[in-house]
């Protein structure tokens, strides 16, 4: 309704139209019977008893049953019912107001019991004093709809095993039918027709358990931290470096969360939490690069295309200090940074993986094998990089719910923490040392703000290798048009073309619409990384460390910087390194409580597409954020307060010169000179690369 204008509508039609509710209903009536009717039997349309005589006979097999009867009239049911259930545990309960015109009946058998009044004052009492003692089964005669709705919400206590529940009068959609439907929606329950009678006039259900939702790892919550001190002479810990791909900062702490995630809640209870870590750029090989050799992308000249192997270093120092190297990472066409990286790993210790799948596609067991497979030599070192969080990866329907996540990319987070669960309950975090971080953090649109969203299409036309699901348009939307050929030179069908044409229409409108609609802040959901602004969306991110030597669980607020890391894992691990040769510190004073003086960040966007070099510069201190052109000092410049507007929305570059200049030296003092440009790649990998970027939503 949100777009009608409601008086315009109620002039037009002043009165409740019955029609549009039944014509509504049927539409939800047709969808349950199409899904949940596998295994309905169809009975000929006869008698009351015989219709119940096949399920006590086919279903409940004449076991002992709890019976609970509502809506009984006459009283032809009940006195059915305990003559064909002739098992003697059996009870049977019917609940009625019982009038004048239909008396509670006579029926000589002691396994029967009456319950008059109206089901609002007397079911939730009964229910107190009720002890389940066989399998549960309901009858429904109501007819009446908030009869119904109230007597299903109150039995729901007691739904614990698969109770099976027969409507009479399911047909009448406005009644019986629409108060299951909204009891199956308020109580988030499953179920299944088991068989149905009168062209559905009668139906008998199965309800399924409530789906659980994930809980917390058991081995995390008996986890202690600051039992051990890791003495590095005898023993070296195990490590795992868990990369979560394009995670920001918001969505994985704060007050902005929507996602369900007692683990990660659990993980930032009992970890040393980072809550102002900062990329040092807002693309990917950026980031891991700067991340592995502790240096600004700008000090070693690695983008996403050059560069790479500079970042090797990092693994090789690791394996020279006794650790056996292992990995799971993503690996694509053009998109072979993990590759050239890991070239001192042992080939059969590298899991590589197709960089457009995730855990929900296999990922997960990958993993679980990784670490079950007994081929780890201690001390082992496991880098682990999920690419979950990306907004091309689909999400498993399990997590589609709102319950997991206001936006997709929430409850991508949801599934992160649910496969999280399995994953630390493998972990000992005795002698493991986990660090969990990001490259970077990113503008979330949700799908269906997405200027270029078209809903019933978009869902509906899943392009899954050579198929093309369409359950809206059926088989003729899989029809295909000879001559228009997609990039991969198939036919297009109609519902794919229809898709293009929608959103050719629609775009310029949505986009109108949304530039009304959002605010300053919002509207940046819009914005992509690698471009001419670094905000902190696509630049704060998650760092944590738990487990061996980490004896402290705290959340540190002091700004840290992803150079940092290195230097803190190899303290931690006892790794030498060469101080002079780095950008980073390690974070370790801070981890164990002592203050430190911030060091500033210096921070880049990634260059994208055929840029050798990104768009942006700039500096990132907890008060100031400072970006400019990369090639012109007055270019693009933006100046934000973040403790006043920690949203940067009131550009002050004009209001404060003299902070600008401040940043402005700041930044020039550690920027480096980018090195020359080395060319590492052929220009068929450069094309294949810059097709990845482009399926990865870089333009
Ligand atoms: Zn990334």
């Amino acid at each position: 309704m949100g777009f009608l204008n409601k008086n315009l509508l109620s002039k037009i039609f002043p009165k409740y139209v019955d029609l549009f509710e039944q014509i509504n209903n049927n539409v939800l009536f047709q969808n349950y019977i199409k899904s949940k009717s596998s295994i309905c039997t169809t009975i000929p349309t006869g008698s009351k008893s015989d219709y119940f005589k096949f399920i006590n006979k086919e279903i409940i097999k004449n076991e002992a049953i709890d019976y609970l009867e509502f809506g009984v009239y006459e009283g032809g049911t009940i006195i059915d019912w305990p003559k064909i259930n002739t098992n003697k545990n059996s009870r049977f309960f019917a609940f009625d107001k019982f009038p004048p015109k239909y008396p509670i009946p006579k029926i000589d058998d002691e396994r029967v019991h009456f319950v008059k009044g109206l089901f609002q004052d007397t079911l939730h009492d009964f229910l107190k004093d009720f002890k389940l003692k066989s399998k549960l089964v309901i009858f429904i005669n109501l007819n009446k709809k908030f009869d119904t709705l109230y007597c299903l919400s109150e039995l729901d206590k007691i739904f614990n095993q698969k109770p099976i529940v027969m409507f009479d009068q399911f047909g009448k959609l406005q009644e019986e039918f629409i108060a299951f439907h909204n009891y199956i929606k308020s109580f988030r329950r499953d179920f299944q027709f088991l068989c149905q009678s009168e062209n559905w006039r009668k139906c008998t259900i199965e309800l399924y358990p409530r789906e659980k939702l994930h809980t917390a790892s058991k081995k995390l919550e008996s986890y202690n931290t600051g039992i051990k001190e890791l003495d590095n002479n005898k023993k070296k810990a195990n490590v795992i470096f868990l990369l979560i791909d394009d995670l920001r900062l918001d969505k994985f702490y704060g007050q902005n969360r929507t996602a369900y995630t007692p683990n990660i809640d659990l993980l930032l209870k009992k970890s040393v939490f980072f809550d102002s870590a900062i990329s040092s750029a807002d693309g990917t090989f950026a980031s891991m690069g700067s991340i592995f050799t502790s240096k600004y992308p700008s000090a070693t000249g690695i983008t996403w295309a050059n560069n790479h192997s500079k970042a090797r270093k990092f693994f090789e120092n690791i394996r020279l200090c006794g650790y056996d190297l292992h990995a799971t990472f993503p690996t694509g066409p053009g998109y072979d940074f993990f590759k050239t990286i890991s070239k001192s790993f042992k080939k059969e210790n590298c899991d590589t993986v197709d960089w457009k799948k995730g855990l929900s596609n296999g990922i997960d067991k990958i993993i679980h094998q990784h670490l079950t497979m007994n081929k780890m030599n201690t001390p082992w070192f496991y880098y682990i990089h999920l690419m979950d969080m990306h907004l091309q990866r689909s999400i498993s329907s399990k997590f589609s719910s709102k319950i997991y996540g206001k936006t997709a990319y929430e409850r991508k987070l949801s599934l992160i923490d649910s496969w999280l669960g399995e994953f630390l309950e493998m972990v000992d975090l005795d002698n493991t040392l986990l660090v969990l971080t990001s490259d970077h953090g990113e503008y979330i649109l949700d799908n269906n703000m997405k200027p270029d969203f078209v809903p019933i299409l978009q869902q509906n036309s899943r392009i899954e290798k050579n198929k093309i699901s369409n359950s809206f348009l059926g088989s003729f939307g899989n029809i295909t048009i000879p001559l228009y050929l997609d990039e991969w030179g198939r036919p297009r069908t109609i519902a794919q073309v229809g898709l293009i044409i929608m959103r050719t229409i629609l775009t310029p409108y949505r986009q109108q619409k949304l530039k009304r609609s959002l605010d300053q802040y919002e509207i940046r959901s819009t914005y992509k990384r690698g471009k001419n602004y670094l905000f902190d969306e696509a630049i704060r991110v998650p760092l944590l460390f738990i487990g061996a030597g980490v004896m402290h669980s705290r959340i540190i607020n002091d700004q840290v910087r992803h150079v940092d890391i290195f230097p803190t894992l190899a303290k931690l691990i006892n790794l030498p390194i060469n101080k002079n040769a780095i950008d980073g510190r390690s974070l370790l004073n801070l981890i164990n409580g002592k203050s430190e003086n911030e060091v500033p960040a210096i921070i880049e966007s990634m260059p994208v597409l055929e840029k050798p070099v990104g768009d942006v510069i700039g500096v990132r201190t907890s008060k100031y954020k400072y970006f400019r052109s990369r090639i012109n000092p007055k270019l693009n410049v933006s100046l934000f307060d973040l403790e006043d507007d920690p949203k940067e929305i009131k550009n002050l570059a004009d209001t404060k010169p003299e902070i600008l200049d401040e940043m402005e030296v700041i930044l020039t003092q550690n920027f480096k000179n980018t090195p020359i440009i080395k060319e590492e790649i052929t220009d068929q990998r450069k094309a294949q690369a810059l097709k990845t970027l482009k399926e990865m939503g870089y333009d």
